[in-house]
């Protein structure tokens, strides 16, 4: 019937005979039976002759029994080792204890006949086979046969532990499958999901059997690797890679995916499960965002980098709300006559820990979705701040900069208008400068917000000119009234020569479409002389002033150039 041996585990050797005696009489109808006597060695021999079942007979020594079943339970799962206890006297209270212990059956001593052996044994099996069902369908992947992120957390802390106590490494690798969406929403879900199964074989083949491979979520696996040495994490991630680049073939369809792999290892970066976990998504997403990398490891600058990151993540909201973003102004003059004419505001984040670069701060803005909190923000610390300087009586003109995703936003000429109207600020001493690039990108659904705004009296610069790709015909149908030109024609001297074509060019262009030229990222008398021959009209840059806070040195500041009365 069985292959295995069953193994009859006594207290005392006579104890073992009775039943013996009762099994050997159907001797043809049971698989062979081993009897030992309760000792130490038990655990081992049963790994020795990995037996069917393990009878194990109570009677006389109760407690010493119990003492056994537990040891073996911490040892053998109970689909590796089904335990049938032999219990004294139809005693009901100890056959509980048992199967709460980890026994699958119990015997009472005195029914032991050949076929209710033969029956209970059958059912132990059947249960420790049932609790194998029940723990692949609680601890794996259905789809794909691979650990699922439950049992993946357990042997992660297991690893770690083990890894504390024996002074090893383990390594984590997390990575997601590119293109997966569009292959599932192209194909649909039977190729999406087939796809998913025959990237977990690869995986598998690509591991070894010590490592723990798993799918957390839906296209994102992650593997364990054990025992680690420096390098191998690295090895690793190449193999998978390699293996995930050859096209798959998939119902009919032949499909080219690749991945985007993170790694970490404990305890080098990682002082924890969760920090292990963690750093190894950062790394994935780095790798998700780069536009070369298919593989980043975390180190310990990306440590400091992205912990910079996550301050200043969790900052932002508040800082905005409490007003602790400053502005500062720069000057934009009159290239005939050095007459301040406009003040370009930017955004600053002081910070005593962490400097924050203003395209950082406005990307930052951008990714946290805090874009018309930010606008409400700038909109009234700008217009309080110039309507505090017009009865000081100080008139000027601001020049205010529009990120991308907010010049097509409807909201963007109520949250303007309110805050014109409440500082009771005249348009017409506005201009919202959107870059190149950004305008270049929707021009049809910016064309209709922008002509609103300057039907309102705002006037509108393209930013940053000569880096995106305008089409002409584009520049003339928007409702344009300034071209700034980039500071990168003024700055990079190597190429003067072909730098003042370019700008007399864009000057000559500009002036034919009726627009006002500025130059900007003047620094020296050269680039003065280059974008006051080139006809720019207005001029900015470190040579006339560097942005500054509106603070205790601005009158001062201000004071030093010819002041020119405008629209207020
Ligand atoms: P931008 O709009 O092109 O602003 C001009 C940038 O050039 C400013 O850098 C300014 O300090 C710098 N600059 C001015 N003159 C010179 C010069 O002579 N030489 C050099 N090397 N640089 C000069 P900043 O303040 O660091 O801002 C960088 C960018 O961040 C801005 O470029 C703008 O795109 C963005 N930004 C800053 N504040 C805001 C804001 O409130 N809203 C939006 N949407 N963007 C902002
Ligand atoms: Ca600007
Ligand atoms: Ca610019």
């Amino acid at each position: 019937m069985y292959s295995q041996p069953i193994l009859l585990v006594v207290n005392q050797e006579q104890d073992g005979k009775a039943l013996r005696r009762n099994i050997d009489q159907h001797a043809d109808d049971l698989p062979e039976v081993l009897c030992v006597v309760n000792t130490p060695d038990v655990i081992d021999t049963v790994s020795d002759i990995n037996p069917a079942c393990c009878l194990l007979d109570c009677r006389g020594e109760y407690a010493a029994s119990l003492l056994l079943l537990k040891q073996l339970r911490q040892h053998y799962s109970p689909e590796d080792l089904p335990i049938v206890v032999v219990i004294q006297d139809e005693n009901e209270e100890l056959a509980v204890q048992a199967l709460q212990a980890g026994a699958q059956n119990y015997l009472y001593g005195d029914e032991i006949s050949p076929t209710r052996l033969v029956s209970a044994v059958c059912m132990a099996i059947r249960s420790g086979s049932m609790y194998r069902k029940l723990t692949q369908l609680s601890h794996y992947d259905t789809l794909t046969g691979l650990l699922n992120r439950s049992l993946l957390m357990n042997r992660l802390d297991q690893a770690v532990k083990r890894c504390d106590r024996y002074k090893q490494r383990c390594a984590l690798l997390c990575m997601d499958i590119k293109n997966f969406q569009s292959i599932n929403d192209s194909y649909g879900h039977d190729v999406g999901d087939a796809l998913l199964q025959a990237v977990a074989e690869r995986i598998r083949r690509s591991c070894r059997s010590t490592d723990s491979a798993s799918r957390v979520a839906g296209d994102e696996f992650v593997v364990l690797l054990e025992q680690v040495e420096s390098g191998t994490g690295r090895k690793v991630a190449d193999k998978l890679l390699k293996s995930l680049s050859a096209p798959f073939e998939i119902l009919g369809h032949s499909v080219l995916v690749g991945a985007s792999m993170g790694l970490a290892v404990y305890p080098d970066t990682a002082k924890s499960v969760d920090e292990l976990m963690m750093q190894t998504h950062q790394a994935m997403n780095r790798a998700k965002e780069s536009e070369v990398l298919d593989f980043v490891s975390f180190s310990e600058q990306h440590k400091h980098q992205w912990r910079r990151r996550h301050t200043l993540e969790c900052d932002l909201p508040g800082a905005i709300a409490r007003g602790d973003l400053k502005l500062v102004f720069q000057p934009i003059v009159c290239a005939n006559d050095y007459q301040l004419r406009r003040l370009e505001v930017l955004s600053r984040w002081p910070r005593e820990d962490y400097a924050v670069p203003a395209p950082e701060l406005i990307e930052l803005i951008d990714h946290l979705n805090l874009i018309e909190p930010f606008h409400e923000w700038l909109f009234n610390a700008a217009f309080g701040q110039l309507r505090d300087w017009q009865s000081e009586g100080i008139l000027l003109n601001l020049c205010l900069n529009i990120p991308a995703n907010y010049c097509y936003n409807r909201n963007i000429s109520l949250g303007i208008r309110n805050a014109l109207n409440h500082h009771g600020i005249n348009p017409k001493a506005i201009e919202l400068e959107i870059t190149e690039s950004t305008l270049m990108r929707f021009p049809e659904k910016s064309v209709q917000i922008l002509r609103e705004l300057r039907d309102y009296g705002l006037r509108i610069a393209v930013d940053d000119f000569g880096t995106g790709y305008s089409s002409m015909a584009y520049l003339t149908s928007l409702p344009l009234d300034t071209l700034k030109i980039d500071k990168q024609f003024f700055l990079d001297s190597e190429h003067h020569e072909q730098n003042r074509k370019i700008v007399e060019g864009i000057a000559a262009l500009g002036h034919s479409l009726d627009l006002e030229i500025i130059a900007e990222g003047v620094e020296t008398t050269l680039e003065l002389a280059l974008a006051k021959s080139a006809g720019c009209d207005l001029l900015q840059g470190y040579y006339f002033g560097k942005p500054q806070f509106a603070g205790v040195d601005w009158h001062s500041y201000i004071s030093q150039f010819p002041l020119v009365k405008v629209d207020g």
